[in-house]
Formats: structure tokens, sequence, C-alpha cells
């Protein structure tokens, strides 16, 4: 409570009590000298009695307002209790107190009133803006911060517009108080009075000091407010701090350095801890703080003295993981400056996850070595297999090589016996012979085979072929074989399947024949059938095709669907055995359709019949590819003799070839090894060598060599090698060593005959026309 404007207001009013007494109402000095007749007396004592009356009306408004003030404790309902009063208890006909709005029309907001209003307000709205509704006592207070009387309502121009409700409420004149706090108007507080002139004089200054002291009481309530507001703001954020403090995982202690007299730290003083520091240190909180850290840890050196200080120094903050000595902990740190002097650090004992990863260390280690000796035992493991599986090829090479070349004579032989006279009984021992030599070639082939498939070692040979050609070229013999047994056989190809395929033909023939060969070897009556079809491929750019061969033969168990495409899987039932076999065919023939991106599989009934089908996946080749030249047997018979040199070590062999080849009209010079071949080349002339590869003393391929050197004939000729090493890769690898072309044992007469007329083209091609027949080649140039 302003207590000094009190003072100064009570001074003021005992001033205008003895002013009134010595000045009249216009504040001449009484003439006291001369006699006054009693109404004079009378009215003058009416008048000085208002005037204390109002005197009085003002004291009693700013006592009871400056109570209110002092007690109370919020702004809106001191506001209120301000108007109250000053209708009920003072006697003004209406009190109200606005607040400037920042509104387009500047209006006067009324936050509290009291008295008789009536909607005076509403009807006729107050604006501090400079216009005519801001013209009355409120709005020029408004704007100009001073106090501002309206002695008349009802006479007053500046009152036009609020004149007629005015009249209407009994409100003669009024008086607007500017609130300030500050030096910040705020609001205005304006009072309503039934007579005319009733704010001047001391009521006029009374009422102003009172607003003044209203407002100053405001100011000390907002300020108040404010404090508590940041008091009990402070009091939240310290309370969170404080339950931070003691949940907080991490040890935390705030240490003070010491230095000495040439600035050296040289200890710390604990300042605060936490509960967690009490925790994981085991030091009460009552002996850590403000002991010496030299005396608490017991340590001459207190620990991270250094640095702490440097943290102090630079303000940077530190983080760091050690070991604790005395404690056998590990910690994890980071240690800052809170304020200036001060250093906290926070930890966490960190001993456990320490240990962990120790331990996993130790395990990895443990482990890498064991991985490490995995390797190498793995890697002397793969060496072992390696060598194991190049000692396999090295055996099927050679088993290959050895089993082809008496194989070679066995059938070549039968071939050459079988063309004499013989007795019929003869004649069918022979056949039996070359039959059994052809199965022998085919269990030996199938053996081969699937050990190189199993060896991942087959790879498709791709080339552009005609399918009806293979088609045709694997049925036919079976359609024989078939007619033979008196079963019928059909093959079909439909329309639209693609004929100029892009894929292995070999292969494809191979994988036809072994199913189909298995339906003919497994009717006796009835009929196989064969269709070629076409399938929606997956691939835009091949075709699909599904190969269905049916059959009426004897038919498969269930239980042996699956087992029969595994290595050396038979059916063992008399009829099925009766037949002989390896069990190979359907695992190569199921390896061979996944190689060329398809599937095999089968149905089949027991006594009724097998249908098996398989699909296979090609290259599409756009324009037809050109068919291999046919050239009819009888006219390949009747070819230009040739002057061909044999290189064959193996006795049988060379008897088989070389009569062949002198049955066609050739002539024929053999030798049985290279360095002999070298030999006749260099006297005589030949238009090709058929030449073994392995013979004594030098094979074919050094033989090869030296020819194509020019250290023996015609560095031209044409040769071809004729050789028992037929598995997959070998042509290429004889082909590559110089020779022109390329046949492997046992012999095919058919394949003989075409690389013949290979030769033969070659030569005519290389040499003008020669008067002799017999010689196709340049003529021999001697080495020296
Ligand atoms: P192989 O015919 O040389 O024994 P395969 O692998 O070709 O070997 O066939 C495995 C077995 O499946 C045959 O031995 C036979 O028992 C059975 N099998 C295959 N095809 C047929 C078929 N069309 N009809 C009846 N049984 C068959």
């Amino acid at each position: 409570m302003n207590t000094k404007s009190i003072t100064r207001a009570s001074l003021r009013l005992r001033k205008a009590r003895l002013h009134h007494r010595l000045v009249d109402s216009q504040g001449n000095p009484e003439i006291t000298a001369c006699p006054e007749p009693v109404a004079v007396v009378l009215a003058e004592k009416q008048r000085l009695e208002t005037l204390l009356w109002r005197s009085n009306r003002a004291v009693r408004a700013y006592c009871a307002c400056s109570r209110m003030i002092v007690e109370a404790s919020e702004e809106l309902e001191l506001l209120r209790r301000v108007c109250s009063t000053m209708v009920d208890t003072v006697g003004y006909r209406m009190a109200w107190i606005g607040t400037l709005a920042d509104d387009p029309g500047k209006t006067v907001q009324p936050i509290a009133q009291a008295g008789f209003a009536q909607g005076y307000l509403e009807k006729a709205p107050i604006s501090w803006a400079d216009n005519d509704r801001g013209r009355g006592p409120t709005g020029v207070a408004a704007r100009t911060g001073e106090p501002v009387a309206c002695r008349n309502m009802l006479t007053d121009p500046r009152l036009l517009p609020w004149r007629e409700e005015a009249a209407r409420r009994g409100y003669a004149s009024s008086l607007a108080l500017p609130l300030k706090a500050k030096d910040k108007l705020f609001a205005i507080l304006t009072l309503y009075a039934c007579e005319p002139d009733a704010f001047e004089g001391d009521e006029f200054d009374l009422l102003v000091e009172l607003a003044s002291t209203l407002a100053f009481g405001i100011d000390a309530l907002r300020v108040a407010l404010e404090r508590k507001e940041a008091a009990q703001a402070l009091l939240q954020n310290e309370i969170r701090l404080r339950a931070l403090y003691e949940s907080m995982n991490e040890g935390l202690c705030v240490h003070d350095l010491i230095y000495d007299q040439a600035g050296q730290p040289v200890d710390y003083r604990i300042l605060e801890v936490n509960p967690k520091y009490e925790k994981i240190l085991g030091i009460p909180r009552d002996q850590a703080v403000g002991s010496l850290a030299s005396a608490l840890y017991r340590m001459e050196q207190p620990p991270f003295l250094q640095i702490f200080a440097s943290v102090l120094e630079t303000g940077e903050p530190a983080y760091f993981e050690t070991y604790f000595d005395p404690l056998d902990l590990h910690f994890r740190i980071s240690a800052f400056c809170p304020n200036p002097g001060h250093v906290a650090v926070l930890f966490n004992d960190i001993t456990k996850r320490r240990k962990a990863e120790e331990d996993l260390k130790r395990l990895n280690d443990h482990l890498e070595q064991r991985v490490s000796e995995q390797t190498i035992a793995l890697q002397s493991a793969k060496e072992i297999a390696e060598t194991a599986n190049r000692a396999k090829s090295a055996f099927l090479a050679n088993m290959s090589h050895e089993i082809r070349t008496p194989m070679n004579g066995i059938l070549g032989m039968t071939t050459l016996a079988l063309k004499r006279e013989l007795p019929e009984d003869v004649r069918e021992f022979l056949q039996l012979v070359q039959q059994a030599g052809h199965s022998l070639l085919d269990i030996i082939n199938d053996i081969l085979d699937i050990s190189r498939i199993e060896a991942g070692k087959v790879t498709l040979d791709m080339h552009p072929f005609q399918l009806d050609n293979v088609v045709a070229s694997a049925l036919k013999p079976l359609e024989i074989a078939a007619r033979q047994k008196g079963i019928t056989f059909q093959y079909s190809i439909e329309p639209d399947v693609p004929n100029d395929c892009l894929g292995d033909s070999g292969r494809l023939r191979q994988l036809l024949t072994n199913v189909a060969g298995n339906a003919v070897k497994f009717t006796s009556r009835g009929s196989v059938v064969v269709t070629v079809r076409s399938l929606e491929p997956e691939d835009s750019n091949k075709a699909k095709l599904l190969f269905i061969v049916k059959d009426e033969g004897i038919g498969i168990p269930q239980k042996n669907l699956r087992s029969i495409f595994e290595n050396f899987e038979q059916v063992h039932t008399p009829a099925h055995l009766k037949h002989g076999g390896t069990g190979l065919g359907l695992a190569i023939s199921k390896a061979l359709a996944e190689m060329m991106g398809g599937t095999i599989q089968v149905e089949s009934q027991l006594g009724e019949g097998s249908t098996f089908s398989f699909t296979v996946a090609f290259n599409a080749v756009e324009s037809r590819a050109e068919a291999p030249r046919q050239v009819p047997s009888q006219a390949r018979t009747q070819a230009t003799p040739l002057n061909i040199l044999l290189a064959e070590d193996d006795r049988i062999s060379s008897m088989f070839a070389s009569n062949v080849l002198k049955s066609w009209g050739h002539q024929v010079e053999t030798v049985e090894d290279g360095q002999k071949a070298l030999e006749k080349l260099r006297t005589e002339q030949f238009d090709l060598v058929l030449m073994d590869a392995l013979m004594p003393v030098m094979d074919g391929m050094q033989t090869t060599e030296l020819i194509r050197s020019g250290q023996a004939g015609d560095p031209h000729i044409f040769i071809v090698a004729l050789t028992a090493f037929a598995l997959q890769g070998d042509r290429e690898r004889f082909l590559a060593a110089g020779m022109d072309e390329y046949i492997s044992k046992p012999i095919n007469l058919e394949e003989l005959r075409l690389v013949l007329e290979k030769a033969h083209s070659a030569a005519t091609r290389n040499t003008p026309a020669s008067p002799s027949h017999t010689v196709l080649r340049a003529p021999f140039i001697a080495k020296s």
C-alpha cells in the first residue's frame, strides 16, 4: 500500500477544508467583515456541507479502495470490487473499468463494472480512437494518459453521442482515470455521478490519487503473480532435476579443483554426489561431500586430476573409459564443466560389459583358431578330393581309351568278316558278337557319361540344327528294331514346333534314344508312339519342346516311378530284369533334360504301359539352318581314290581301317608310329594322313606338330585324328594341335566316309587339276 500517497491525500484534504472556510465558491477570500442576511448564511452553509460531503465521499472511496488494494490477491477480482465499492459504498451512479482493445475500432472493452448501467456501454460503445466515439472523457484519457472530467454530460458537446443514454440513466457528470503501471497505460476507470460538477477540487485530486494507487496495486499484483509463477516453474524444474539426479543410472559427482601457488592442480574437493555414486563406489554421501579426493580415495595423486583440470581450462568435455585400480572396476567417464571452477563427472560401471567383451574376444580368438584349423583341414581335404578327381578323370580317360581300342578291333573285324561269304550259323554268331560289342560300347559310354555328368564336366555343345533331322536320326533305328519285334512304332512332330533350333543336337538325340529305346525294349506287343509338341516358353527367345513317349509295354510299379531316375536303379520284376540294362539311361536322361532347361517325368500302370515325357528349351534360330549335306551313299562309295597314310600301332585297328579303305578303292600305306609316318611323308606323296593319337616312339600330336612345321612333306596335308580318346573336349584338343578332322574309335564307317570326302574337297581346292587322279596335292618337296 502506498502510505505516502495516503498521507499526502489527507494533507490535501485538510488544506481543502481550510480553503473552503476562507474562500468562496470561486476561490475569492470570504468577506467576513460584512453582516450577512440569514439566507446567504444558510446557502453558504449548504454549499460547504455539500463540499464536505463530496470530500467525505472521495475520502471514503480512497480508504475503502486502499484497503482492498492491500488485501487483493487477484487482479480482476480487485477491479470488480473497486467498481462495486465506488457505487455501493461511495455512492456514484456507475463505475466501470475498460482495457484498450487493439481491434480495428480501437474499442474500450469493459472488464469490470458496477452500478446503474442497463446496457449503457453496449448501446453507446466507447473508442480510444480520435473520432466521435473517442472524444468522451474515457477516449481522451486513453489517448492522453491524463485524467479527464466532464462537468455536465447533458451540456458538454463532446458527450453528444452518449447524451441521451446518459440522461436516461441519470448520469450528470463523469470522470475518466487512466490506470498506468510503469508508465504504461493498461485500463481506464470511469465514474459517473448523478449531479453535475461532481468531480471537482479535492474529490478530483483524491480520485486521481486513488487511480494511481490502484494501478500501483495492480502492478504489484502482477509482479507478485509473475514471481509466483517463476517460483513455481523453478520449483518444478528443481523437482524434475532432483528426480533425475536421484534416479540417474550413472554416478554423478561435482568437484571443486584446488590449485597450488604455482597454479598447478593438486587435488579436488567433492561438492555433491548422487545416490548412484554411493551405490557404485560404496561411499556414503556424508563421507564423500566436502572431502578431498586424495583423502577419500586414499591416493596421493587424486584420480584423473589432469583430465579434470584440462576440462576446466578448455571448457571441452572429456569422455574416456578406464580401469580404476582401487575398486577393481572399469568405468566409462564423461567430465564436463557445468559452471566456472567446477567439474561434473558422470560415470558408469562397465566392468561386466568389459568382462563380457574380453570373454567374447577370447571366444572369438578361439573360434578364429578353430576356423583356421578347419580351413587348413578343408583345404587339404579339397586338395585330396581334387587329386582323387584328377585321378578319376585320368582313369576314365584311360579306361575309355583302353576299352575303345579293342572294341574297335572286335567291331571292325566282325564287320569285315560279315562282308564275306559265311555259313549261316557262323554269320549268326558273328552278328551276335557285333550286337554284344555294341551293347558293351553303350554300357561303357553310359558309365563314362554318368561319371562326367556327376563331376560337372559335361557341357552342351551349342550349334544350329534341324529338329526333324535329329528326331529322325534318333528314332529311325528304333523304328526298325520295333518292326523286327512286331510292334507298331509311330512318331510325329506337331506343325507348330519350330524346326530351326540352336542347341546340343547330339545330347538331344541321346536323350530321345534313351527314353524311346526303353519304350521299345520294354514293349513286346502293342505300340510305341512318340509325339513332339511345342510349349509356351517362359522366355520369348526360346523354344520349349515337349517330347512324349507312350508305350503299351510292361509298365512300372508305382513305388519305382521316382527311383528309376537314379543311378543304377532298375525295376526288379522278372519281366523287367530279363531285358538287362545298367540302370543308367534314365539317370543320364534326367541330367541332360535339366541341363537343357527342362524336366523329365513318367506316368505308368504296371502291365498297361508307360508314358515318359520330357521338356527341353532351345534358343530359337531365325532362319532355317542349312541342312547337313546329304550325299547319297552310292555316290560316296564311288569317290575319287585317295592315297592315304595310316599311322596306327594297334594291329587289328590298322588291319580293319586299311581293309575298309581299300575296299572303298583307296590306296593305303600303314606305319606303326609317328616317326615312321614322318619318314614316309618325306619320301612319298599322300592325300591325307589318318593319325592315331597314342603310338610308341612318337605320338600323333607330336608328329602333327612336326608335319605342320614343315619337317616332313607337305605341311598343309589333311590330317585326321583316328583315336580312342573319345571324351568331351578330346576333339577340340586334337583340332587345336593342328589336325583337320577327328574320328573316334570304334570307327563309324559313315563318319569315316564323310571325313574322306572333306579331305578330298580340301585337296581339290588347294591343288590345280592334276593328270594323276591319285595325287591331289602339290608335288612333294623333300626336306633336306
Ligand atoms: P536300363 O534300361 O539300362 O536298365 P534305365 O535307366 O534306362 O536303365 O531304366 C531304368 C529302369 O526303369 C529299367 O531298368 C526298367 O526297369 C525301368 N524302365 C525304364 N523305361 C521303362 C519302360 N518304358 N517300361 C518299363 N520299364 C521301364
